[in-house]
């Protein structure tokens, strides 16, 4: 990276924590986050803009097109990805936190090397997994996708810099603080 802000990307399973972890983290400041543009329906209670741009398939692909993702992926049946310019011109100002899942990670890993990926996993993947069975939320159909994602996620774990086991937020919260200070002084 050609100045001293880092690009830290945190990944692992739904359900895991993820989004707490992160606004934790904004809390503390020095930090922002990419807000992703995705082509799923808006859940109840998010807001466009905010929780990420809801676009249109085409918008979506129109945006590939024209090279304006510094990653994308297509899971759970619609795109995912983070754009490129908020990024690249907040890395300016601040460190940048992208929750993404591990193909656009890896992805991001690949053009730019400098960049933190830290993978956040449940204490017990099997106590995750009866929790999503539980929720009741979803059909079962798309449970057993969720939970075959959360297998092929953490199957990717040896290829992030750190793994971080969140069984305790605030702890978890101050480690991933650690990992982020040694690394800025790694790179300075
Ligand atoms: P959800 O639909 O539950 O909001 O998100 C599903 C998955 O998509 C999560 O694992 C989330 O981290 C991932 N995701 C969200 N935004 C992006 C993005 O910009 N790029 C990629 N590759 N994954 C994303």
């Amino acid at each position: 990276m050609s100045n001293k802000h880092l690009l830290i990307v945190l990944s692992g399973p739904s359900g895991v924590g993820k989004g707490t972890i992160v606004k934790k983290l904004l809390k503390r400041g020095g930090y922002a986050v990419s807000v992703s543009c995705t082509t799923r329906a808006p859940r109840a209670g998010e807001i466009d803009g905010k929780s990420y741009f809801f676009i249109t398939k085409e918008q979506f692909e129109e945006k590939i097109a024209r090279g304006g993702f510094l990653e994308y992926s297509n899971h759970f049946e619609n795109y995912y990805g983070t754009p490129r310019d908020f990024v690249e011109s907040q890395l300016e100002k601040s460190d940048v936190i992208l929750e993404i899942e591990v193909d656009g990670a890896l992805q991001v890993k690949r053009v730019m090397p400098d960049a933190l990926l830290i993978m956040v996993l449940p204490p017990d993947a099997e106590e995750l997994k009866a929790r999503l069975l539980k929720r009741g939320t979803e059909d079962r159909e798309t449970i057993e996708k969720r939970i075959s994602r959360m297998q092929y996620e953490i199957s990717k774990k040896d290829e992030y810099d750190r793994t971080v086991i969140n069984d305790d937020l605030l702890k978890t919260v101050a480690q991933i603080e650690k990992i982020i200070a040694n690394k800025k002084g790694d790179i300075k």
